[in-house]
């Protein structure tokens, strides 16, 4: 009986040993792979801004076709897009989301888009932000064209560089010949943060369509975004 007695606060001396155990050990192993991402990613996008703008938004549906507006697929590619930036490391911003006032409150008059846009790239220029990609989705008379086109503005050479790596990203996931086009757009015409517009595909092509509404399509062109910025980063630090 005796013996029994000191069985068992030995036992739960043992048991509250095994607990610390793990708990350090899983605390460990977390410390290690969040010190691992960070040497990993440190070459690569390390902690830079990335600034990622979902064209139009709130009152402004962007263009339409077959029920689906542009706003949604562009807002759910940037966030899929800023979710693989932010696990590889980088701070990524949402234009909208950083500046909710950003978001179109009603139909707005040609001026006061345009200074809508100016704001939005003015966003980047403000916090430092190592790119800016603006993701729209297109529409044309002609039902059978589509596929991605990615715009840079002339006046900056690092955007053409930048509109080249995430041409070629784009290239690879998707098949599509994906031109490259200089652009005098009001979002990209910085001559501070290399920027470029993303036309992800045609609204008014069914296939098109089909793929830029699934969840497969989205986070491959997601990835493929998040390569070429990649790619685009590692070229400036060479
Ligand atoms: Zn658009």
């Amino acid at each position: 009986m005796g013996k029994k007695k000191g069985l068992q606060p030995r036992l739960a001396v043992i048991a509250v040993l095994t607990v610390i155990f793990f708990f350090f050990a899983g605390f460990g192993h977390l410390y290690a792979a969040a010190r691992w991402r960070e040497w990993l990613t440190a070459a690569g996008l390390g902690r830079k801004v990335v600034v990622v703008d979902p064209g139009h938004g709130g009152a402004d549906p962007g263009t339409l076709a077959g029920g689906v507006k542009e706003k949604d697929i562009n807002q759910a590619i940037a966030r899929r897009l800023v979710t693989n930036l932010r696990e590889s490391g980088c701070r990524a911003i949402i234009t909208l989301e950083a500046d909710p006032a950003l978001k179109p409150v009603r139909v707005m008059r040609a001026e006061e888009n345009r200074e809508n846009l100016y704001r939005r790239r003015r966003l980047a220029e403000q916090r430092g932000a190592l790119l800016l990609v603006s993701l729209h989705v297109n529409s044309s008379s002609d039902p059978r064209v589509r596929g991605p086109i990615v715009y840079y503005w002339p006046g900056n050479s690092a955007s053409e560089k930048l509109g080249r790596c995430i041409r070629e990203a784009l290239q690879r996931r998707t098949a599509f010949p994906c031109p490259l086009r200089p652009a005098n757009f009001v979002v990209i015409k910085s001559p501070q943060v290399p920027a470029v517009l993303v036309e992800m595909g045609f609204i008014t092509n069914y296939w098109d369509r089909v793929l830029l509404c699934s969840d497969v399509y989205q986070e491959g062109l997601a990835q493929a975004l998040l390569e070429g910025i990649k790619d685009f980063s590692s070229s400036q630090e060479e």
